[in-house]
């Protein structure tokens, strides 16, 4: 039986991360989810799309991922590069990826071959496995890993994972903690992001009058009222934390 099957990835920080992924759905609509999920590790400012490591993982140059696409099917030759780079050991902060395209044109004999990386890969390093049809993928392989189904749709609404939290996933204290620590947040996006967290509640009331709801826009436009001073957009987010996600649970 597959381990979980979960769609948002986005609220995921370093340390929550799971050791091996698998994204199910269209190619492009895989590789768009990779490269915002690598861009939540790499990127120091909020997945800017114009820094150097997002560049970099947008032209598949980045020191710390390897790429994998196969001629045909996977064959162990090629699986000996990301052999080697296993052997070598991290830093204690430094994290690694490996991408398998494709990963359901991996044969048996390569399958079995990451089965125990997978499960259990040296600290700092990641798996995330892309396919189009999960069903052809390996039950011993895909119960190692963590399931995304994606649609295109999934990927059109993802967004900040401030949003993901305050909209679709709301965490428990010490993950909120472990994402304002790993995102940088100004005040002016502050005040965008909320304007799309309010907009969302806004659209939920209109098609179901529900009274939690209610409270919730309420506390969310208050907050709106009083945007942050300078440098205080992390205290800001803390603070709307502690007053709404009791509404949420
Ligand atoms: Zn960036």
């Amino acid at each position: 039986m597959d381990k979980k099957q979960e769609s948002s990835f986005l609220t995921y920080t370093r340390q929550t991360l799971p050791p091996a992924q698998l994204f199910v759905g269209q190619q492009g609509t895989t590789l768009k989810a990779t490269e915002q999920l690598l861009q939540i590790m790499f990127c120091t400012n909020n997945s800017c799309n114009t820094c150097i490591p997002c560049m970099q993982i947008r032209e598949k140059q980045h020191h710390a991922i390897m790429w994998l696409h196969p001629e045909k099917n996977y064959t162990i030759d090629q699986l000996d590069d990301l052999f080697s780079t296993l052997s070598l050991q991290l830093q204690p902060d430094e994290h690694f990826f490996f991408i398998l395209q494709k990963a359901d044109f991996l044969t048996p004999a390569c399958a079995n071959k990451l089965l125990k990386p997978m499960e259990e890969p040296p600290t700092g390093y990641h798996f995330v496995l892309l396919a189009e049809h999960a069903e052809q993928i390996l039950p011993t392989i895909k119960s190692r890993c963590t399931i995304h189904t994606l649609s295109s749709e999934t990927i059109q609404q993802t967004s900040h994972p401030l949003v993901e939290v305050f909209t679709k996933k709301m965490v428990a204290s010490n993950e909120f903690s472990k994402i304002l620590d790993t995102t940088t947040i100004h005040e002016r996006e502050t005040m965008e992001l909320l304007d799309d967290i309010i907009s969302h509640w806004l659209r939920e009331y209109q098609q179901q009058k529900k009274e939690h709801v209610c409270s919730l826009i309420t506390k969310l436009q208050r907050a709106s009222l009083q945007p942050p001073m300078p440098g205080s957009s992390v205290a800001f987010w803390r603070n709307l934390y502690l007053q709404a996600h009791n509404d949420y649970f």
